[in-house]
């Protein structure tokens, strides 16, 4: 574009002409839109500069902060049991995100003082529900994390078709309480019990039932909310208000903490199809190690992926080694019962699975994963990706063989790796792609890749090897480029269509409306409109040239015993020894004190330096681009 007095090359209005000259009669007209959109761009980079650059809590804050959380068992202090328990997420990449307090509301109202507190103080604020957010997203850097903990009511209607749940809660607080009503009941919601319900919704929620009942979001009826400015809304799935309705639309599949804190949630119960409320649920599994099994186990997953199969049929796969052996494994859940699923998966069954099927309640079927235990101290990383029906070919299959081989072999007995899938693709495929944030209604396989690791000298191997993960599996996703919000994957570049596809324009411009100050951020939150990248903060007080005298009071902590880690993979567990326990000052300690003196709040910048040779020049340019190098 030029400076406004010549001409304009026109890339705002579709209805105007390409070029436009101070002659033609859409001049005045196009030369006020871009006048305006350029005043917007300032305003947005201002406020959302501001909104990063968010102030560290001081004492006076503290002590403000008190008048809204009286007890010392609602304001939680670093270096106090209950705040280490509460910043926890079972992912040691994510120790060095610490907010300065957190707080553990138990009233609307403390939530909504909390927010306005906030927002005038300009502290970076967080929510966190369940804690499994692939990247740590509940977590902050030096800001406030609100704990959802205490909102842990669940009720259902007296005509048993309504749950209303409080988004504190996670799953096993629901289904406990939609068991001790009637075992038929259920809802769509997560199959792993101690994931939030708040994350989960609010990015989607993929259950064993969504074939048959939709994704969580297809669900919802009514959400209770906290906006940016503390307002408390209720909202509905028939809202009239165009403002209101669209954040509904936003809120059921646009990300946890992107809109709005949600407070409660109200959604329809189903009904198991068996009149004694059966389910069968179990694995099918082949042995990858040895070639007949493999043969087999390759020729049923063409025949799985081939057909189409009824909704009440959920498979999801995991592969993984177990007991030193590669096991290709389809977990089957069925809206049914026994004699049902074996006639409709007896496709499978003609390669000779070890089959571990069983008729039980729903509610005997939840599974825990280990890594997000506040008891495993590990390490994780992930990548998503969503493979449309028929696209785990066999060429998918024998990528994903040797992906599980070759990150086993690298991990060499100090973690685990595996790939998984849950199966989408019956009902929720009729919701048209833009009734939701969701847009991958077309998507089958929804699947995960998980690395983890033990030993933090091993990051930048498996940071690397993730990479090749992606190069690898991506292209066969839909659209070469389909990943799912909630399996977050925080190195991910072009997460803004990977996540919402074409939907995600629309989520901007509902952001500008209800959070314009961008008040609800992390690494990969819905941005304001006309800001692919908001620009990271400009530290007036750029680092000096030589180093900080932070070195000089770096303190070391003991190494981290490995507690006997509770999977089928042998625990490596680490003894330390004279030499271990008192490491030497590496320049990556020197780096991550840096990074904790400035505190930043982007973890991944710090690992993708672990994979060069750190530099002094290489950590400022991390830490503040082009500007702060100019300043050297
Ligand atoms: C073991 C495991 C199993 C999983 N299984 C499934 C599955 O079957 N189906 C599926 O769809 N996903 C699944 N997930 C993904 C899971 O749904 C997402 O990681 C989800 O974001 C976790 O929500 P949370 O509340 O536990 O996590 P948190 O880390 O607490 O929150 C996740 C995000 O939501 C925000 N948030 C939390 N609470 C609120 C709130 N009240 N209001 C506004 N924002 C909030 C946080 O700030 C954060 O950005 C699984 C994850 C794990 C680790």
């Amino acid at each position: 574009m030029s400076d406004g007095t010549h001409m304009y090359f026109n890339t705002l209005r579709t209805d105007l002409p390409d070029i436009v000259l101070p002659t033609d009669p859409e001049y005045k007209e196009i030369a006020k839109a871009h006048l305006a959109f350029k005043a917007q761009q300032v305003k947005l980079e201002q406020s959302a500069n501001e909104a990063k650059s968010a102030a560290p809590i001081t004492d006076a804050d503290t002590l403000e902060l008190r008048s809204i959380f009286e007890s010392d068992d609602q304001l939680l202090l670093p270096e106090t049991d209950p705040y280490e328990v509460a910043v926890f997420v079972g992912n040691l990449n994510y120790v060095r995100k610490a907010p300065s307090a957190v707080c553990v509301p138990s009233t609307i109202q403390q939530v909504q003082l909390a927010v306005k507190w906030a927002l005038s103080k300009n502290v970076h604020l967080t929510v966190k529900n369940g804690g499994h957010s692939y990247a740590g997203y509940c977590l902050n850097k030096g800001g406030l994390m609100l704990d959802m903990c205490r909102f842990k009511k669940v009720s259902i209607n007296d005509a048993g078709t309504e749950v209303t749940i409080q988004g504190g809660c996670i799953w096993n607080d629901v289904y406990d309480s939609l068991k001790g009503r009637n075992l038929s009941n259920i809802i769509v919601g997560g199959q792993c019990p101690t994931v939030g319900v708040s994350g989960f919704t609010l990015g989607g929620g993929l259950s064993p039932f969504t074939r048959s009942y939709g994704l969580g979001i297809d669900n919802v009826l009514e959400m209770t909310v906290v906006t940016a400015d503390g307002e408390l809304l209720t909202l509905t799935r028939n809202e009239t208000d165009t403002e209101r309705r669209d954040l509904f639309w936003a809120l059921c599949g646009g990300g946890g903490g992107n809109f709005a804190i949600l407070l409660e949630f109200k959604s329809k119960v189903h009904s198991l199809r068996d009149p004694y409320a059966k389910v069968v649920c179990g694995p099918l599994s082949w042995d990858l190690s040895a070639p007949e099994t493999r043969s087999q186990f390759e020729a049923a997953m063409k025949v799985f992926n081939d057909t189409v199969w009824p909704n009440e049929l959920t498979v999801d796969a995991i592969w993984r080694y177990v007991g030193g052996k590669l096991m290709g494994e389809m977990t089957t859940i069925y809206n049914g019962n026994m004699k049902q699923c074996l006639e409709v998966i007896a496709p499978l069954l003609q390669f000779n699975p070890v089959n571990k099927l069983a008729e039980m309640g729903w509610h005997d079927w939840v599974v825990i994963e280990q890594g997000f235990d506040v008891k495993s101290p590990v390490y994780h990383t992930h990548a998503s990706f969503i493979f449309g029906q028929g696209g785990i070919t066999p060429e998918v299959t024998k990528a994903i063989i040797t992906l599980v081989e070759d990150s086993t072999k690298l991990l060499n007995g100090r973690g685990k790796s595996h790939v998984l899938w849950d199966m989408a693709g019956g009902v929720d495929k009729d919701v048209s792609r833009d009734a939701t944030p969701y847009y991958w209604r077309d998507g089958v396989y929804i699947a995960n890749f998980k690395l983890q690791w033990m030993h933090p000298t091993m990051r930048p191997d498996m940071l690397k090897f993730m990479k090749r993960v992606r190069d690898t599996l991506n292209p066969y996703s839909l659209r070469g480029n389909a990943s799912y919000v909630n399996y977050i994957d925080g190195a991910r570049e072009d997460w803004q269509y990977a996540y919402y596809g074409e939907n995600y324009s629309r989520l901007q411009q509902i952001k500008e409306r209800w959070d314009p100050t961008n008040f609800f951020h992390f690494e990969q939150s819905i941005e304001l409109p006309g800001f692919r990248k908001i620009p990271a903060p400009i530290y007036s007080n750029a680092p000096p040239k030589s180093l900080p005298p932070v070195f000089d009071t770096i303190t070391h902590t003991s190494p981290v015993v490995f507690e006997s880690d509770t999977t089928d993979i042998e625990p490596v567990v680490e003894v330390p020894d004279k030499e271990s326990a008192a490491p030497e000052v590496t320049l990556l300690d020197q780096i991550a004190a840096i990074w904790d003196a400035f505190e930043l709040p982007d973890p991944e910048k710090l690992w993708n330096l672990e994979d060069s040779e750190p530099s002094l020049e290489k950590v400022l340019m991390v830490l503040g681009g082009e500007r702060v190098q100019a300043t050297l």
